[in-house]
């Protein structure tokens, strides 16, 4: 019955040091967040301890009264939020969310087409040494050279090509809206499924900001703890009442054993608060910030150190910069950034002539910013900060200075730590 500080003092340690560093850095790597207070503890809750095999109404342990309570607001709620039919909220992660659907709908050796990894795509939409790239046979379409988009006539060539069985829409590295209905109207042509993995954007397309896949899919996939803002997990959405209960066995029994209630709980929170108007306004902020910051990147000191906006802008919540004409390639901007308290990952660029662990970009993102309460003004002097840390022999004392009363104006998680 010992509280974690007595009982483990070197994991509560660690704990509090990350909830400090959480507190006392800016937070810009793309596919991160806050959860609400209310979601870490629901998440830290009891229902930690409990089997639920099965489906609520329909398990294979007794004892699961509440737990179905809580499965089922999930499953209601996130319905409600895009407009599914179907839901199933027990994917431990977005990682297992792709695989059971791919499991669902394909057989090993299957063709699925996927946007290629180096140019934004996801480990999961067949990666070579992930289970998607090992199972089934992948073929890759990419971003256009002239402006660095999805190409859409690549895509339509290699489906009439290689007739895939599913075609996926998604990415986790692209500053760009993804034309749904026109994959969905090529899909149809070639007899593929589509799945659309909005894994980066489902927050804001909960807050009406970014076209709703779900219409256009036959099966949507996504993160609970991106823009979404919720406990890390996934989820499986469909309209369609056959492909759906595949993917409830694709899941259990298919991939999982016990579904996380606790978490499952958590994400319950989450897609409440997700559906609120501060949700909405937050989502307004993050996507308000990008923009603000691509434009600060494209302004002419950038330009004349190298620093370029892949696409010229955004319409989402990331900022791509493509440093491959800058004296610094994409890990020594991550760690200069690091320096002056700004957490960004490096990310190859399409196209990138350095290796996976040095690349030539930055990929920064404002939604974990804009939960903290930042605004246009705010998203304006981190811009700046950004811009001139990658300058020429930049000022790092005062960059950091800058950094660290911005992270005092916005305090995270006030009520928690010591
Ligand atoms: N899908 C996309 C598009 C992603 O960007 C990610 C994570 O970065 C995932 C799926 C996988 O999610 P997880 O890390 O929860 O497995």
């Amino acid at each position: 019955h010992a509280p974690l500080a007595e009982l483990d003092p070197e994991v509560a340690e660690a704990v509090d040091a990350e909830l400090r560093r959480q507190q006392g850095t800016l937070e810009m790597i793309a596919s991160e967040n806050f959860a609400p207070v209310a979601v870490l503890e629901a998440q830290g809750s009891v229902l930690t301890n409990k089997y639920a095999e099965g489906y609520p109404g329909r398990r294979y342990y007794g004892g699961c009264e509440h737990v179905d309570v809580v499965e089922r607001l999930a499953i209601e709620r996130i319905k409600a939020l895009f407009g599914a039919r179907f839901a199933n909220v027990q994917p431990h992660s977005g990682a297992q969310a792709n695989a059971a659907a791919m499991f669902a709908l394909l057989e090993p050796g299957d063709t699925i087409l996927g946007l290629d990894l180096a140019h934004g795509g996801h480990l999961t939409h067949g990666m070579r040494i992930n289970f998607s790239g090992k199972l089934y046979n992948v073929v890759a379409y990419h971003v256009s050279e002239e402006d660095y988009q999805v190409d859409m006539a690549e895509v339509e060539r290699l489906a009439r090509e290689h007739r895939p069985k599913l075609i996926v829409a998604g990415w986790s590295a692209y500053p760009r809206q993804l034309d749904f209905a026109e994959f969905r109207r090529i899909a149809d042509e070639v007899g593929a499924h589509l799945m659309v993995d909005m894994a980066h954007f489902a927050g804001l397309v909960a807050a009406g900001l970014h076209p709703n896949p779900v219409p256009h899919a036959h099966v949507v996939t996504t993160t609970t703890h991106k823009t979404l803002g919720g406990p890390r997990g996934g989820v499986i959405l469909s309209n369609d009442a056959a492909i759906a209960k595949k993917i409830n066995s694709a899941v259990f029994p298919g991939q999982q054993g016990g579904p996380l209630e606790h978490v499952i709980a958590a994400k319950a929170v989450a897609f409440k608060v997700a559906a609120s108007p501060e949700f909405a306004d937050r989502q307004r902020r993050t996507l308000e910030g990008a923009k603000v910051l691509a434009e600060r990147l494209g302004q002419d000191d950038c330009a004349k150190a190298g620093v370029r906006v892949l696409t010229g802008g955004t319409d989402v919540h990331l900022v791509l910069v493509d440093l491959r004409d800058s004296e610094l390639d994409g890990k020594q901007a991550e760690d200069l950034l690091h320096s002056v308290g700004i957490t960004v990952n490096r990310n190859a660029v399409p196209f990138d002539p350095r290796p996976p662990m040095v690349t030539s970009g930055l990929r920064i993102g404002t939604p974990a910013l804009a939960t903290r309460g930042f605004t246009a003004e705010d998203f304006a002097e981190v811009a700046d900060v950004i811009a001139g840390a990658l300058q020429p022999e930049p000022d790092l004392d005062a960059l950091r200075a800058r950094v660290s009363a911005l992270a005092a104006k916005h305090p995270l998680y006030p009520g928690l730590g010591a």
